[in-house]
């Protein structure tokens, strides 16, 4: 059975306890590979690689870490499709979604970066009258962690370790256990690229032992994280003692507004996709829609016959839309939702079922469910379900739509769908999310700041503000001239 090792120092390890974790494939429910199950010694070893690494690497010309850069973008290109399908394997998402949006993607953030880091310019300022010029050297911060989560395991593992050693860091990375396999081959590329060894070590394993002590190693200077809320509370409290920096991306529970001056058939079509791809199981995923009273029956309706017609099946196959949810647990908290949700009076208006797909009936699939909704305060408005899972609710001002919006613990992305332009700046505005999309969803633009407010997070990922994060300033003050 395949072996996820570690990355250290530029080679495969073995973890040095021995021990080793299961790696299932949730279209078929079976085990397919093992997984280091990493610990505090592996860790070590990874940050006495990453600190070795780090006077050689944060003195490379940028041109010379651009190169690279470039190159790790062009060979994860070149695997696209091996990627992709191990991608899809290991996540159950359909083979066509990792092939046109998670691979491409994490070769696009490596090659962003390898631009970005050129352009990446500090601040000098003169002053006149004291005589003195100013300015801000931007250092390399050191060793820093970066740990991803399972949703979108290269596209999200790369978009925090491109930034890291664009700007002359040297890393210890952490997947997520639950989908490992594409940074455990991403290995091969980088040192196929001629990424020297020990800029960027991965370390397999769970959060609890592996994450936990790239978290508590007083030496790592700093951790970007994603994944859920509770975690990002728990790592903040670790980190807060030894002064860590810390970017937190985390959980959200986004807001889909449907005016009833919208483009119909564009907001239809488009929050089928906002709440359903990758089955649901995307941050930035719109799991409450709120639909304007004027036009919410039609919509319903509507609605609800589209994604009568997603088809659920193996990720593999060309006509699935909805692949297999990530792993077993997931697939039961989601279900329990779905009972609490009935329980608590929201009414089922389709789905919510398992579906068992034949030749893998051991597989994790589930019916794109859509709940209908009328208190607000409700566990299944208030709470991140993950999943393929969606609520309505219907409002009646634009006032009433942005307190239903904003009324939740957390405040990562929200959808608006209308035609007036004012409305559009006024909710953009009061909207307490890190992102407004208008009139669209899941447009990004890789320069543009990215993160969330509330329990969504803290700081921002994306463009100069990762090369930023990553990034120490530190003001010079030179006098010149005979002022004393
Ligand atoms: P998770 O918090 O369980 O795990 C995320 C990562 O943290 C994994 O690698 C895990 O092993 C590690 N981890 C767990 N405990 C740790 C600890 N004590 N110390 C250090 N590391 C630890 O999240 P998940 O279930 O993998 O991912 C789903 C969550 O991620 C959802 O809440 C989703 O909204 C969130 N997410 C947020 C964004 C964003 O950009 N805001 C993007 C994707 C996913």
């Amino acid at each position: 059975m395949e072996k996820i090792l570690n990355y250290i120092d530029g080679e495969y390890r073995e973890p040095q306890s021995g021990k080793w974790l299961d790696n299932y494939e949730p279209a078929s429910g079976e085990v397919y590979s093992k997984i280091a199950d990493s610990d505090a010694s592996d860790v070590a070893a990874a940050y006495e690689a990453a600190k070795n690494a780090f006077p050689e690497w944060s003195n490379t010309p940028i041109e010379k870490r651009s190169r690279i850069l470039m190159k790790i973008a062009d060979l994860i290109e070149e695997n696209l499709y091996r990627l992709a399908e191990a991608e899809s394997k290991d996540n159950g998402k359909p083979l066509s979604l990792a092939t046109t949006i998670d691979i491409p993607r994490a070769s696009a953030n490596f090659r962003f970066f390898a631009n970005a880091i050129t352009q990446f310019s500090s601040e000098a300022h003169e002053s006149v009258g004291l005589q003195t010029m100013n300015f801000t050297l931007r250092q390399p911060l050191g060793v820093v962690g970066c740990i991803s989560p399972w949703n979108l395991p290269l596209y999200l593992f790369t978009w925090k370790v491109a930034p890291a050693i664009a700007a002359g860091n040297c890393v210890v990375a952490k997947p997520s256990e639950v989908t490992p396999l594409t940074a455990f081959l991403l290995g091969e590329i980088l040192t196929e690229a001629g990424l020297p060894k020990g800029v960027l070590n991965i370390v397999h394993g769970t959060g609890p032992s592996a994450g936990q002590a790239i978290v508590e190693h007083a030496d790592i200077k700093a951790i970007s994280f994603t994944g859920g809320t509770k975690t990002g509370e728990h790592i903040a409290r670790t980190a807060a003692p030894m002064f860590k920096k810390l970017s937190l991306e985390l959980g959200g529970k986004n807001p889909n507004l449907i005016f009833g001056d919208c483009d119909y058939e564009k907001a239809l079509n488009v929050s089928v996709r906002s709440s359903f791809a990758n089955q649901g199981q995307i941050c930035l995923c719109g799991s409450r829609m709120y639909i304007e009273a004027s036009i919410y029956d039609q919509f319903k309706n509507d609605f609800v016959e589209k994604v009568k017609a997603l088809q659920v099946g193996h990720p593999s196959e060309a006509d699935t839309n909805i692949g297999a949810v990530v792993s077993k647990p997931h697939m039961e908290k989601v279900q329990s939702y779905i009972k609490l949700a009935k329980k608590e009076g929201a009414t089922l208006l389709y789905g919510g079922e398992a579906v068992t797909i034949e030749g893998y009936e051991n597989g994790y699939y589930l019916q794109p469910t859509i709940l209908e909704v009328d208190d607000n305060t409700c566990r299944i408005q208030q709470e991140e379900v993950f999943g393929p899972l969606v609520t309505l609710m219907k409002f009646s001002s634009e006032e009433e739509a942005l307190a239903l919006a904003n009324g939740v613990k957390y405040g990562l992305s929200a959808t608006l769908w209308t035609q007036n332009l004012d409305r559009t700046m006024r909710l953009s505005k009061q909207l307490e999310a890190g992102i407004v999309w208008v009139n669209t969803w899941l447009n990004r633009d890789l320069r543009t700041p990215f993160g969330g407010m509330k329990q969504s997070g803290v700081g921002r990922e994306g463009g100069f503000e990762a090369l930023r994060f990553f990034t120490e300033p530190k003001n010079v003050c030179i006098q010149f001239g005979d002022r004393l």
